[in-house]
Protein backbone atom coordinates (compact mmCIF):
# COMPACT_ATOMS: atom_id res chain seq x y z
CA UNK A 1 0.00 0.00 0.00
CA UNK A 2 1.38 3.14 -1.11
CA UNK A 3 2.03 6.05 1.99
CA UNK A 4 2.18 9.67 2.21
CA UNK A 5 6.17 8.67 2.99
CA UNK A 6 8.56 7.94 0.03
CA UNK A 7 8.67 4.15 0.07
CA UNK A 8 12.44 4.48 0.73
CA UNK A 9 12.28 6.86 3.97
CA UNK A 10 11.50 4.62 7.19
CA UNK A 11 9.51 7.39 9.07
CA UNK A 12 10.51 5.98 12.46
CA UNK A 13 10.99 8.98 15.18
CA UNK A 14 14.73 10.05 15.51
CA UNK A 15 16.58 8.91 18.11
CA UNK A 16 19.42 11.34 18.30
CA UNK A 17 21.09 10.24 22.01
CA UNK A 18 22.64 13.82 22.73
CA UNK A 19 18.93 15.83 22.17
CA UNK A 20 17.60 12.76 24.45
CA UNK A 21 20.07 13.18 27.29
CA UNK A 22 20.12 16.95 26.99
CA UNK A 23 16.38 16.72 27.74
CA UNK A 24 16.92 14.45 30.81
CA UNK A 25 19.45 16.86 32.34
CA UNK A 26 17.29 19.62 31.31
CA UNK A 27 13.97 18.22 33.54
CA UNK A 28 16.22 16.60 36.34
CA UNK A 29 17.37 20.38 36.96
CA UNK A 30 13.63 21.77 36.62
CA UNK A 31 12.48 18.77 39.35
CA UNK A 32 15.92 19.47 40.96
CA UNK A 33 16.57 22.71 41.01
CA UNK A 34 20.08 21.67 39.43
CA UNK A 35 22.14 22.04 42.50
CA UNK A 36 23.05 18.00 42.43
CA UNK A 37 22.40 17.49 38.49
CA UNK A 38 25.16 17.08 36.51
CA UNK A 39 24.69 17.93 33.32
CA UNK A 40 27.61 16.53 30.95
CA UNK A 41 25.25 15.68 28.27
CA UNK A 42 25.14 19.31 26.17
CA UNK A 43 27.99 19.67 23.63
CA UNK A 44 27.82 23.80 23.47
CA UNK A 45 30.79 25.67 25.91
CA UNK A 46 28.79 26.95 29.09
CA UNK A 47 30.75 29.08 31.48
CA UNK A 48 31.34 28.55 35.77
CA UNK A 49 27.74 30.00 36.76
CA UNK A 50 26.63 27.67 34.02
CA UNK A 51 25.43 29.57 31.15
CA UNK A 52 25.93 29.06 27.65
CA UNK A 53 29.12 31.03 26.83
CA UNK A 54 29.01 33.64 24.05
CA UNK A 55 32.48 35.24 22.78
CA UNK A 56 31.66 38.98 23.32
CA UNK A 57 34.27 39.83 20.24
CA UNK A 58 31.75 38.14 18.15
CA UNK A 59 28.64 39.41 19.29
CA UNK A 60 30.10 42.94 19.06
CA UNK A 61 30.81 42.27 15.42
CA UNK A 62 27.75 40.63 14.42
CA UNK A 63 25.85 43.60 16.59
CA UNK A 64 27.68 46.08 13.67
CA UNK A 65 26.55 43.77 10.61
CA UNK A 66 24.32 46.32 8.36
CA UNK A 67 20.85 45.00 8.51
CA UNK A 68 20.62 44.75 5.09
CA UNK A 69 23.84 42.40 4.83
CA UNK A 70 21.35 40.41 7.30
CA UNK A 71 18.17 41.06 5.52
CA UNK A 72 19.81 39.79 1.77
CA UNK A 73 20.84 36.36 0.08
CA UNK A 74 24.20 35.95 -0.23
CA UNK A 75 25.87 37.71 -3.05
CA UNK A 76 26.16 33.75 -4.03
CA UNK A 77 25.74 30.55 -3.75
CA UNK A 78 29.32 29.26 -2.54
CA UNK A 79 28.73 31.99 -0.13
CA UNK A 80 30.42 36.06 -1.09
CA UNK A 81 34.03 35.93 -1.52
CA UNK A 82 34.76 37.98 1.54
CA UNK A 83 33.33 34.92 3.46
CA UNK A 84 35.51 32.28 1.34
CA UNK A 85 38.12 34.63 1.01
CA UNK A 86 38.48 34.70 5.02
CA UNK A 87 38.15 30.67 5.76
CA UNK A 88 41.19 30.51 3.47
CA UNK A 89 42.94 33.18 5.74
CA UNK A 90 41.86 31.38 8.83
CA UNK A 91 42.54 27.92 8.52
CA UNK A 92 45.63 28.54 5.82
CA UNK A 93 46.95 32.14 5.36
CA UNK A 94 47.74 32.30 8.99
CA UNK A 95 49.25 28.55 9.26
CA UNK A 96 51.63 29.37 6.73
CA UNK A 97 49.68 27.30 4.21
CA UNK A 98 49.37 27.30 0.58
CA UNK A 99 47.12 25.37 -1.33
CA UNK A 100 44.76 25.38 -3.84
CA UNK A 101 41.65 24.79 -2.89
CA UNK A 102 37.40 26.10 -3.15
CA UNK A 103 35.29 26.98 -0.83
CA UNK A 104 31.46 25.98 -0.56
CA UNK A 105 29.50 27.93 2.36
CA UNK A 106 27.51 25.52 4.30
CA UNK A 107 24.69 25.08 7.04
CA UNK A 108 27.53 24.10 9.70
CA UNK A 109 29.64 21.54 9.93
CA UNK A 110 26.57 19.37 9.33
CA UNK A 111 25.68 20.92 5.80
CA UNK A 112 29.54 20.20 5.00
CA UNK A 113 29.47 16.45 5.66
CA UNK A 114 26.00 15.77 4.04
CA UNK A 115 26.68 16.96 0.93
CA UNK A 116 30.52 15.69 0.73
CA UNK A 117 28.79 12.41 1.11
CA UNK A 118 25.75 13.07 -0.98
CA UNK A 119 28.50 14.19 -4.30
CA UNK A 120 30.72 11.38 -3.48
CA UNK A 121 28.81 8.17 -3.20
CA UNK A 122 25.64 6.83 -5.01
CA UNK A 123 23.19 5.33 -2.86
CA UNK A 124 24.17 1.79 -1.74
CA UNK A 125 27.78 2.77 -1.91
CA UNK A 126 30.19 2.72 1.39
CA UNK A 127 31.36 5.35 3.73
CA UNK A 128 33.56 4.86 5.87
CA UNK A 129 34.16 6.58 9.46
CA UNK A 130 35.39 5.53 13.14
CA UNK A 131 33.28 3.41 15.38
CA UNK A 132 33.76 5.71 18.28
CA UNK A 133 32.59 9.04 16.24
CA UNK A 134 30.25 11.26 16.60
CA UNK A 135 26.64 10.22 16.27
CA UNK A 136 24.71 11.76 13.61
CA UNK A 137 27.19 10.82 10.89
CA UNK A 138 24.88 7.35 11.31
CA UNK A 139 21.82 9.88 10.50
CA UNK A 140 23.52 11.60 7.69
CA UNK A 141 24.52 8.52 5.88
CA UNK A 142 21.38 7.17 6.06
CA UNK A 143 19.70 10.17 4.49
CA UNK A 144 21.48 9.36 1.27
CA UNK A 145 21.27 5.77 1.47
CA UNK A 146 24.84 4.66 1.85
CA UNK A 147 26.12 1.81 3.95
CA UNK A 148 28.27 2.21 6.78
CA UNK A 149 32.11 0.78 7.60
CA UNK A 150 33.69 1.44 11.10
CA UNK A 151 37.44 1.36 12.01
CA UNK A 152 38.63 0.74 15.21
CA UNK A 153 39.40 4.66 16.59
CA UNK A 154 42.46 2.61 19.27
CA UNK A 155 45.11 0.06 19.59
CA UNK A 156 46.28 0.84 23.40
CA UNK A 157 46.31 4.59 23.81
CA UNK A 158 47.29 5.51 19.85
CA UNK A 159 45.26 5.92 16.55
CA UNK A 160 44.54 1.75 15.14
CA UNK A 161 46.05 2.45 11.63
CA UNK A 162 45.91 -1.33 11.28
CA UNK A 163 41.90 -0.81 11.29
CA UNK A 164 41.93 1.94 9.49
CA UNK A 165 44.09 0.38 6.19
CA UNK A 166 41.88 -2.73 6.44
CA UNK A 167 38.98 -1.05 6.60
CA UNK A 168 39.48 1.63 3.56
CA UNK A 169 41.16 -1.22 1.69
CA UNK A 170 38.56 -3.37 2.42
CA UNK A 171 35.76 -0.88 0.89
CA UNK A 172 38.34 -0.07 -2.28
CA UNK A 173 38.51 -3.72 -3.16
CA UNK A 174 34.78 -4.34 -3.16
CA UNK A 175 33.61 -0.86 -4.72
CA UNK A 176 36.72 0.90 -6.47
CA UNK A 177 36.31 3.94 -4.69
CA UNK A 178 36.85 5.12 -0.61
CA UNK A 179 35.04 8.04 1.20
CA UNK A 180 36.60 8.14 4.96
CA UNK A 181 36.25 10.69 7.82
CA UNK A 182 38.54 11.69 10.30
CA UNK A 183 37.45 14.00 12.81
CA UNK A 184 40.58 15.94 14.20
CA UNK A 185 41.78 17.87 15.98
CA UNK A 186 40.22 17.13 19.22
CA UNK A 187 38.11 14.25 18.52
CA UNK A 188 34.31 14.12 19.22
CA UNK A 189 33.60 12.17 21.18
CA UNK A 190 37.03 11.22 22.63
CA UNK A 191 39.17 14.30 22.75
CA UNK A 192 41.72 12.61 20.88
CA UNK A 193 43.94 14.44 18.38
CA UNK A 194 46.31 12.37 16.32
CA UNK A 195 50.33 12.76 16.01
CA UNK A 196 51.66 14.10 13.16
CA UNK A 197 53.45 10.72 12.44
CA UNK A 198 49.69 8.69 12.91
CA UNK A 199 49.14 11.31 10.10
CA UNK A 200 51.65 10.35 7.86
CA UNK A 201 51.38 7.22 8.06
CA UNK A 202 47.14 7.83 7.33
CA UNK A 203 48.56 10.09 4.05
CA UNK A 204 50.89 7.33 2.76
CA UNK A 205 48.15 4.79 3.16
CA UNK A 206 45.73 6.45 1.53
CA UNK A 207 48.00 8.17 -1.18
CA UNK A 208 48.68 4.25 -2.19
CA UNK A 209 45.08 3.04 -2.08
CA UNK A 210 44.34 5.90 -4.54
CA UNK A 211 46.31 3.89 -7.08
CA UNK A 212 43.50 1.54 -7.40
CA UNK A 213 40.54 4.16 -7.21
CA UNK A 214 39.59 7.60 -6.56
CA UNK A 215 40.13 8.23 -2.37
CA UNK A 216 38.18 10.75 -0.68
CA UNK A 217 39.20 12.35 2.59
CA UNK A 218 36.48 13.92 4.90
CA UNK A 219 38.42 15.94 7.40
CA UNK A 220 36.39 17.05 10.15
CA UNK A 221 37.49 19.89 11.65
CA UNK A 222 34.33 20.84 13.51
CA UNK A 223 37.01 21.89 17.08
CA UNK A 224 40.04 23.10 14.97
CA UNK A 225 39.95 26.09 17.36
CA UNK A 226 39.86 24.42 20.11
CA UNK A 227 43.42 22.76 19.39
CA UNK A 228 46.01 23.88 22.41
CA UNK A 229 49.27 23.93 19.60
CA UNK A 230 48.87 26.76 17.33
CA UNK A 231 49.89 25.45 14.08
CA UNK A 232 47.52 22.82 12.97
CA UNK A 233 49.08 24.16 9.66
CA UNK A 234 51.87 21.17 9.61
CA UNK A 235 48.78 18.87 8.83
CA UNK A 236 47.31 20.73 6.31
CA UNK A 237 50.87 21.50 4.84
CA UNK A 238 50.93 17.46 4.26
CA UNK A 239 47.84 17.67 1.44
CA UNK A 240 50.58 19.51 -0.92
CA UNK A 241 51.97 15.90 -1.65
CA UNK A 242 48.89 13.84 -2.21
CA UNK A 243 48.03 11.90 -5.46
CA UNK A 244 45.91 13.14 -8.33
CA UNK A 245 43.41 10.64 -7.54
CA UNK A 246 43.04 11.88 -4.48
CA UNK A 247 40.53 14.75 -2.79
CA UNK A 248 40.31 15.59 0.67
CA UNK A 249 37.14 17.51 1.89
CA UNK A 250 37.56 19.70 5.48
CA UNK A 251 34.24 20.29 6.97
CA UNK A 252 34.58 23.62 8.64
CA UNK A 253 32.03 24.64 11.69
CA UNK A 254 31.68 28.01 12.61
CA UNK A 255 29.26 26.91 15.45
CA UNK A 256 32.54 26.34 17.98
CA UNK A 257 34.53 28.57 16.20
CA UNK A 258 32.19 31.68 16.87
CA UNK A 259 30.20 29.65 19.94
CA UNK A 260 27.25 30.56 16.88
CA UNK A 261 26.00 26.80 17.08
CA UNK A 262 22.52 28.34 15.78
CA UNK A 263 23.99 30.55 13.30
CA UNK A 264 24.57 27.43 10.95
CA UNK A 265 27.65 28.72 8.97
CA UNK A 266 29.81 26.53 7.80
CA UNK A 267 32.07 25.41 4.89
CA UNK A 268 33.71 22.40 2.65
CA UNK A 269 36.68 23.32 1.23
CA UNK A 270 38.44 21.21 -1.41
CA UNK A 271 41.80 20.60 -1.99
CA UNK A 272 43.27 18.42 -4.38
CA UNK A 273 46.22 18.72 -7.42
CA UNK A 274 43.76 17.35 -10.12
CA UNK A 275 42.15 20.90 -10.92
CA UNK A 276 39.06 19.73 -13.59
CA UNK A 277 38.12 16.89 -10.75
CA UNK A 278 37.99 19.74 -7.77
CA UNK A 279 36.22 22.20 -9.95
CA UNK A 280 33.53 19.21 -10.78
CA UNK A 281 33.25 18.50 -7.42
CA UNK A 282 32.73 22.21 -6.27
CA UNK A 283 30.41 22.44 -9.17
CA UNK A 284 28.02 19.71 -7.76
CA UNK A 285 28.25 21.01 -4.34
CA UNK A 286 26.85 24.25 -5.57
CA UNK A 287 23.64 22.47 -7.22
CA UNK A 288 23.33 20.63 -4.04
CA UNK A 289 23.32 24.08 -2.06
CA UNK A 290 20.66 25.63 -4.32
CA UNK A 291 18.75 22.50 -4.11
CA UNK A 292 18.48 22.02 -0.71
CA UNK A 293 19.21 24.90 1.40
CA UNK A 294 19.79 26.98 -1.27
CA UNK A 295 22.66 30.35 0.56
CA UNK A 296 23.62 30.81 3.97
CA UNK A 297 22.87 32.84 6.68
CA UNK A 298 24.39 36.26 5.15
CA UNK A 299 24.94 37.81 8.69
CA UNK A 300 26.34 34.89 9.92
CA UNK A 301 28.89 34.78 7.30
CA UNK A 302 29.63 38.51 7.22
CA UNK A 303 30.19 38.26 11.15
CA UNK A 304 32.85 35.34 10.14
CA UNK A 305 34.45 37.88 7.67
CA UNK A 306 34.77 40.43 10.28
CA UNK A 307 36.63 38.40 13.11
CA UNK A 308 38.91 37.42 10.33
CA UNK A 309 39.34 40.49 9.11
CA UNK A 310 38.99 43.10 11.87
CA UNK A 311 42.42 42.97 13.81
CA UNK A 312 41.22 44.24 17.22
CA UNK A 313 38.09 42.05 17.20
CA UNK A 314 40.27 39.18 16.38
CA UNK A 315 43.04 40.15 19.21
CA UNK A 316 39.86 40.18 21.35
CA UNK A 317 38.97 36.95 20.36
CA UNK A 318 41.87 35.24 20.91
CA UNK A 319 42.42 36.07 24.47
CA UNK A 320 38.62 34.95 25.21
CA UNK A 321 39.18 31.47 23.47
CA UNK A 322 42.64 31.00 25.59
CA UNK A 323 40.42 31.54 28.90
CA UNK A 324 38.20 29.16 27.29
CA UNK A 325 40.71 26.75 26.50
CA UNK A 326 42.39 27.16 29.91
CA UNK A 327 38.85 26.39 31.61
CA UNK A 328 39.00 23.25 29.58
CA UNK A 329 42.04 21.97 30.22
CA UNK A 330 41.38 22.54 34.08
CA UNK A 331 38.18 20.64 34.28
CA UNK A 332 40.14 18.06 32.39
CA UNK A 333 42.87 17.71 34.54
CA UNK A 334 40.09 17.90 37.37
CA UNK A 335 38.19 14.61 36.00
CA UNK A 336 41.17 12.76 34.39
CA UNK A 337 43.50 13.29 37.53
CA UNK A 338 40.69 11.89 39.51
CA UNK A 339 39.58 8.82 37.21
CA UNK A 340 43.29 7.56 37.64
CA UNK A 341 42.81 7.82 41.30
CA UNK A 342 39.27 5.85 41.61
CA UNK A 343 40.17 3.61 38.40
CA UNK A 344 37.94 4.51 35.93
CA UNK A 345 39.08 3.92 32.60
CA UNK A 346 38.51 6.48 30.06
CA UNK A 347 39.85 6.80 26.54
CA UNK A 348 42.92 8.59 25.67
CA UNK A 349 41.68 11.98 25.84
CA UNK A 350 44.28 15.15 24.77
CA UNK A 351 42.22 18.03 24.56
CA UNK A 352 38.62 19.65 23.56
CA UNK A 353 35.23 19.46 24.57
CA UNK A 354 34.68 15.89 25.46
CA UNK A 355 36.16 12.91 27.57
CA UNK A 356 34.99 9.54 27.07
CA UNK A 357 34.78 6.75 29.93
CA UNK A 358 35.34 3.30 28.09
CA UNK A 359 32.78 0.93 28.27
CA UNK A 360 32.81 -1.90 25.55
CA UNK A 361 29.96 -4.27 27.52
CA UNK A 362 26.67 -2.68 25.66
CA UNK A 363 24.62 -4.42 28.80
CA UNK A 364 26.94 -3.01 31.24
CA UNK A 365 27.15 0.29 29.71
CA UNK A 366 22.95 1.03 29.07
CA UNK A 367 22.66 -0.35 33.14
CA UNK A 368 25.41 2.50 33.94
CA UNK A 369 23.85 5.09 31.58
CA UNK A 370 20.45 4.32 33.69
CA UNK A 371 22.10 4.23 37.09
CA UNK A 372 23.70 7.42 36.42
CA UNK A 373 20.77 9.14 34.77
CA UNK A 374 18.89 8.32 38.00
CA UNK A 375 21.50 9.93 40.32
CA UNK A 376 21.09 12.95 38.40
CA UNK A 377 24.25 12.39 36.43
CA UNK A 378 23.65 13.24 32.79
CA UNK A 379 25.97 11.91 30.16
CA UNK A 380 25.88 10.50 26.24
CA UNK A 381 25.62 6.70 25.56
CA UNK A 382 27.62 6.41 22.84
CA UNK A 383 29.02 3.37 21.07
CA UNK A 384 31.88 2.33 23.51
CA UNK A 385 31.22 4.61 26.63
CA UNK A 386 29.44 7.06 27.96
CA UNK A 387 30.54 10.60 26.55
CA UNK A 388 31.18 13.28 29.17
CA UNK A 389 31.06 16.77 27.92
CA UNK A 390 33.88 18.84 30.22
CA UNK A 391 32.44 21.47 27.75
CA UNK A 392 29.03 22.06 29.93
CA UNK A 393 30.13 20.80 33.89
CA UNK A 394 31.62 23.81 36.04
CA UNK A 395 34.90 22.42 38.20
CA UNK A 396 32.98 22.21 41.51
CA UNK A 397 30.90 19.23 39.84
CA UNK A 398 34.01 17.93 38.38
CA UNK A 399 35.29 17.78 41.42
CA UNK A 400 34.28 14.56 43.06
CA UNK A 401 32.57 13.52 40.30
CA UNK A 402 34.79 10.70 39.40
CA UNK A 403 34.38 9.23 42.87
CA UNK A 404 30.27 9.43 42.54
CA UNK A 405 30.40 7.54 38.94
CA UNK A 406 33.09 4.74 40.25
CA UNK A 407 30.56 4.51 43.93
CA UNK A 408 27.12 4.01 41.56
CA UNK A 409 29.45 1.47 38.80
CA UNK A 410 30.22 -0.55 42.10
CA UNK A 411 26.79 -0.47 42.88
N1 LIG B 1 31.40 17.31 13.42
C1 LIG B 1 31.51 17.10 14.73
C2 LIG B 1 32.53 16.14 15.21
C3 LIG B 1 30.66 17.77 15.63
O1 LIG B 1 30.78 17.53 16.94
C4 LIG B 1 29.71 18.66 15.13
C5 LIG B 1 28.77 19.35 16.05
O2 LIG B 1 28.63 19.05 17.19
C6 LIG B 1 29.64 18.85 13.74
C7 LIG B 1 30.50 18.17 12.92
C8 LIG B 1 28.61 19.75 13.10
O3 LIG B 1 28.60 21.01 13.56
P1 LIG B 1 27.52 22.10 13.13
O4 LIG B 1 26.74 22.39 14.33
O5 LIG B 1 28.35 23.24 12.67
O6 LIG B 1 26.69 21.55 12.03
Amino acid sequence: MKRFISDKVKGTKINDVVFEASQGAIEASQREGGQNVVNGAFGTFFDEDGDLFTFESVYELFGKVDRVQIAKYASGIPGPKVFRDAVKDWLFTRNNVTLDSEVIATPGGTGALSSTIKNTLAPGETVVYPKIGWGPYKTIASQHNVNIATYDMFEGDAFNIASFRETTSDVMEKEGKVLVFINDPCQNPTGYTMTNSEWDEVLRHLNMLSDKGPVVLLHDIAYIDFHKEAHYGRIFNKYRHLSENMLVVLAFSASKTMTAYGMRVGAQVLISSNKDERIAFKHACENTARGVWSTVNNGGMMTFASLVNDKAANAKYMKEKEWVMNLLEERASILMDEAEKVGLELYPYKEGFFITMKITDDTKKDAMHKALNDSGIFFVNIKGGLRIAICSIQKAKLRGLAKRIKDIVDS
